[in-house]
């Protein structure tokens, strides 16, 4: 086999606001292919651009990294700090003679092009100052220009899209350095890439036409090219490009929507990739899944139905343990109370009877209203109208009953059955005001788990309660 544990990935988010899910499905991409293979993932922070790159927007994807459980390597890079090593590049160039100063000024460069097109020429502008020698260099400020090849073809041969050819004649000679002496978003991204030794740039196909500029650089300075990936974009459900109007586009969106992050990882690695019907799977499966060539060629499309039934999946298999945990980080996430003590215990005690139906975290932590709630229940208006005069009745000569029935499963479904008769009712008609009294609700899990998770006392109480309301 050969030897992949030199494989370096990376995500090179640039600082927007917030995580994208786009950035976070090529970031879940990079890290499941470094480290399904033992390789190195690494973020870098595309920050150059200083007007959008706050300490927020930069922690915003930190953030989104975190919880979607993507670890990297190392610190995150900056690249607005490497700003000299990106320059001391370009001058390398300069010398190597595999890049020129230009001294043509925006006027000049403009009237270039009125005349090619009043000509009916490419407006692709070509330098006058390619090919003039160091000593006729006048002293005024200049760009740095990649020497690009005139002729022939620049080749990427990409790992999802195929061989993809760009005619050289069609690609200008790119500006590396500004005459600030700022580096162009091209080169800095060549340098960044090759210093962080990345084997694979996995990214979006939006950034194909940039590869054909890169591998320019790279091939200038002697470079060994990533393996190129360009992956489709995410569409929305109409197969339009994903905007707002389709739903929630920031990662941080659904963790608020109660998505734990292992189905978000689940959902988001199906998107555009594919282990043949595999829909449902566990981390360790996709980590030992992930190739590019299961990679599609066409958009993917978001399905929020399809994400509810991945997160329904993952919540029912989570140990009871990890989803207390994932209960504790979405209350605090969307500025909820953090649960008491009892609460926990009652909903841990509870969870067998919540966790096999529940689509998210609040639909979890809905069906376990009974547990959350304290006395007196208040039920809304459905579960009001259950308790009725006879329900009452019946819901008092319960409580005597229950003294001293034993606690278990088959006594209580005795109980309430007997209860029930005593009155010439099925017990289902006595199912909605038992729900009423115990949860305030009229969807819950069955009264036997709530009864039994609540105990005996709490539950009592609770029918008392139910039994004196006025109505
Ligand atoms: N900063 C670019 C972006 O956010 C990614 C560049 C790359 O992956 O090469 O789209």
């Amino acid at each position: 086999m050969a030897d992949t544990s030199q494989i370096v990935t990376r995500i090179a988010p640039s600082p927007t606001g917030m995580m994208h899910i786009g950035t976070a499905r090529t970031a879940l991409f990079n890290w499941l292919f470094a480290r399904g293979r033992g390789g190195k993932f690494l973020l870098r922070i595309e920050d150059t651009d200083r007007a959008r790159s706050t300490p927020e927007a930069t922690q915003a994807i930190l953030d989104g990294m975190r919880w979607l459980g993507l670890d990297w390597d190392g610190e995150a890079v900056s690249q607005f700090e490497r700003v000299p090593r990106h320059a001391e590049v370009a001058h390398r160039m300069l010398a190597e003679g595999t890049a020129y100063k230009c001294f043509a000024t925006q006027d000049e460069i403009e009237a270039f092009r009125e005349a090619a097109r009043a000509e009916n020429r490419s407006t692709l502008y070509l330098s006058p100052w390619r090919d003039v020698a160091e000593g006729d260099h006048p002293d005024l400020p200049y760009v740095v220009r990649l020497k690009a090849p005139r002729a022939g073809e620049t080749v990427i041969e990409d790992a999802v899209q195929g061989t993809v050819t760009f005619r050289n004649d069609q690609l200008d000679d790119m500006v590396l350095l500004r005459s600030d002496g700022t580096p162009t978003y091209m080169l800095a991204v060549v340098v960044d890439d090759h210093d962080m030794g990345v084997t694979h740039a996995i990214r979006g196909d939006d950034h194909l036409n940039n590869a054909a500029r890169q591998a320019q650089i790279y091939r200038a300075m002697g470079w060994a090219e990533p393996v190129w990936a360009h992956i489709p974009l995410i569409h929305g459900p109409d197969g339009k490009k994903l905007s707002k109007r389709h739903g929630a586009t920031g990662v941080m969106e659904y963790a608020e929507m109660g998505i734990p992050p292992a189905a978000m990882r689940n959902y988001l690695a199906r998107l555009g990739w594919s282990h043949g019907d595999d829909e449902l799977f566990t981390d360790a499966q996709a980590l030992e899944w992930f190739d590019l060539k299961g990679i599609g060629k066409s958009p993917a499309r978001l399905d929020m139905k399809k994400l509810e039934s991945v997160a329904g999946w993952h919540i029912a298999r989570m140990e009871d343990a990890d989803l207390m945990e994932e209960i504790a980080r979405f209350l605090a996430l969307t500025g909820q109370p953090a649960l008491s003590q009892l609460q926990h215990d009652l909903v841990s005690a509870a969870m067998y009877c919540l966790k096999d139906r529940a689509k998210s975290l609040p639909d979890l932590l809905e069906k376990a209203q009974f547990a959350l709630a304290s006395r007196p229940i208040e039920p809304d208006e459905k579960a009001a109208a259950q308790l009725d005069a006879v329900s009452r009745g019946i819901l008092s000569e319960l409580t005597e009953h229950l003294q001293n029935a034993s606690w278990s499963r088959d006594t209580l479904e005795a109980t309430l059955t007997l209860a029930a008769e005593a009155h010439g009712l099925k017990f289902g008609k006595l199912a909605g005001p038992l729900r009423a009294a115990l949860a305030g609700r009229s969807a819950t899990p069955s009264v036997f788990d709530m009864m039994l998770v609540i105990g005996r006392d709490e539950t009592i109480a609770r029918l008392t309660d139910a039994a004196s309301r006025d109505g």
